[in-house]
């Protein structure tokens, strides 16, 4: 299988602060990856560095491109996309027309401006993949919290994104929502690549293929859940000496 996702020597500095430190990453498609750490380890930074919203230097190719160094849009149409903490979703618009206006975005601008009669076939697969069917027409406003960040997931799958990092998403789901995003999380990471940003450590154990640790902008443990459990470096910087 072709490395997906590939980071080497990836380092973000903010005013001589370094808080990516020459990281060296490589995530495969299939993989559900999951990047932990304490606060402040540079977790972030990292996905933003990688789509592009903060400069980076040193080298992260996804699908064998080279995206540092390349402004935001360039990556997204690149099949990159994120999510943030807080969903980013237009309220007052329908769960429908959000995933329409992310399916054109995709196709250009030109596309916003034909009227469409027919749910294209994509976005009605979608609404199934996030489990949004049956709250189609809802203003996205009126969702739950879990469900606006299925709609954003359902938005990153729409525009083709095949590299997906997701910033804790399951903070502030209940334990239900938690095991649906799971269970998502799984189908899409079937043939595309997941990286997971999460605090959430049941989450975490319950879904990862894989754990990277960070600490201190450097990778400090890596391997399964197990494994990275096992490390005692991992215990040291959670629980301390
Ligand atoms: P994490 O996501 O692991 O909690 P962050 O990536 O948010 O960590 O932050 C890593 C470090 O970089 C922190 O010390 C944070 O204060 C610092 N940092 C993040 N963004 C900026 C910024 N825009 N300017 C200066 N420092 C920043």
């Amino acid at each position: 299988m072709a490395e997906y996702l590939e980071l080497s020597g990836l380092t973000v500095a903010f005013d001589g602060f370094v808080a990516v430190d020459g990281v060296d990453l490589s995530v495969l498609a299939g993989e559900l990856r999951f990047l932990i750490g304490p606060n402040g380890a540079g977790k972030t930074t990292l996905i933003d560095a990688v789509s592009g919203l903060v400069a980076a230097t040193g080298s992260a190719r996804f699908d064998g491109q080279e995206l540092v160094g390349r402004k935001v849009h360039r990556i997204a149409r690149l099949g990159v996309g994120r999510t943030f903490q807080t969903a980013t979703v237009f309220e007052e618009l329908s769960v429908l027309q959000n995933l329409d206006i992310a399916a054109g975005s995709r196709r250009g601008a030109l596309s916003l401006l034909r009227r469409r009669t027919v749910v294209p076939e994509e976005v009605e697969r979608t609404l199934d993949t996030v489990g949004l069917t049956d709250l189609a027409d809802a203003p996205a406003g009126t969702l739950a919290h879990g469900q606006k960040q299925w709609l954003e997931i359902g938005m990153l799958l729409v525009q083709d994104a095949r590299l997906l990092m997701l910033d804790e998403p399951v903070a502030g789901m209940s334990a239900e929502e938690k095991d649906e995003t799971g269970r998502l999380l799984q189908r899409i990471a079937a043939d595309r690549t997941v990286v997971v940003v999460e605090h959430d450590m049941d989450f975490m154990r319950a879904f990862a293929t894989s754990v990277t640790v960070l600490h201190a902008g450097k990778v400090l443990s890596e391997g399964t859940v197990a494994q990275v459990q096992a490390d005692p470096r991992v215990q040291e910087v959670y629980l301390g000496p």
